[in-house]
């Protein structure tokens, strides 16, 4: 039978359960590990912005843990998030894998059958109407946008989580699934509101000179990469004015050829 499709994201509580719930709906899983979840803030913060944004789908198991669960991710998401609960049949019995059964003897969502799951979604509306996600990032385009591996990645990174409202400080692996969850689009990850002090701005093509002694680098304002005297980092840019000052900014010459169009720039 196909599988349901949905770009809402569905909380269980472990991977067996992951697994399950894979074999019939195509939608991003995220496991809560039992109560780990509430020790990690990234996740958590992640399941928030899911949670505006496409809605969740909760399925834990029907015993006293999965209650409190519930309970937890409810209080995480904003009152005006939608979440769906869907509700597993309290079914007395013991998943095979497992040595004895769970605490109140009832079996966990990797043991009920596919079609009683497959039934949940559909009588809570959930059907394949839906579509998942569409973005699909791998280690490699991160990589070639510069968001890993490159000296000022971590920060890159850190940018586009402000702006997306996660916590900042993510590893590479955790802000790819973040992404990935969230749908970020990254093809432009450098325009960030840019236009309210850029556009139509008449631009001067100048050697990057400190402007103080406590003030010896400066960021392009797309791409933040750095201009100071130092071998590394760029020594000539696009600059709004004659010479560097406090409040010029700067733009590097790739960012410069990228948007230029879009920004009317224009050189004096
Ligand atoms: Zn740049």
């Amino acid at each position: 039978m196909e599988k349901i499709k949905t770009d809402k994201v569905i909380i269980v509580e472990g991977k067996y359960d992951k697994i399950k719930l894979s074999s019939i709906v195509d939608a991003h899983i995220i496991t809560t590990d039992g109560f780990a979840l509430f020790n990690n803030t990234e996740k958590r913060a992640l399941i928030r912005r899911l949670a505006e944004r496409n809605g969740l789908v909760v399925l834990t198991d029907s015993d006293g843990a999965g209650f409190v669960i519930r309970n937890k991710l409810k209080g995480y998401v904003g009152n005006d998030c939608e979440i769906i609960n869907l509700y597993a049949p309290q079914i007395v019995g013991k998943e095979a894998r497992k040595n004895k059964a769970s605490k109140q003897g009832l079996l966990g969502v990797e043991g009920i059958e596919a079609e009683t799951i497959r039934s949940l979604f559909e009588k809570a509306g959930i059907t394949s109407d839906g579509k998942k996600s569409a973005v699909n990032y791998t280690k490699t385009d991160l990589y070639n946008l510069g968001l890993s591996g490159g000296s000022d990645s971590s920060n890159k990174r850190d940018e586009i989580c402000e702006k997306n409202g996660l916590p900042k400080g993510m590893s590479a692996n955790a802000f790819l699934a973040a992404v990935n969850l969230l749908g970020i689009e990254l093809s432009d990850w450098r325009l960030m509101g840019q236009e309210k002090y850029l556009m139509n701005k008449e631009l001067h093509y100048i050697d990057f000179t400190p402007y103080s002694d406590n003030w010896n680098h400066e960021h392009c304002e797309f791409c933040g990469v750095r201009f100071s005297l130092n071998e590394s980092d760029k020594h000539k840019g696009y600059c709004t004015s004659k010479e560097n000052s406090k409040d010029a900014h700067w733009i590097c010459e790739k960012c410069f050829e990228d948007f230029k169009d879009t920004f009317n720039f224009k050189i004096v």
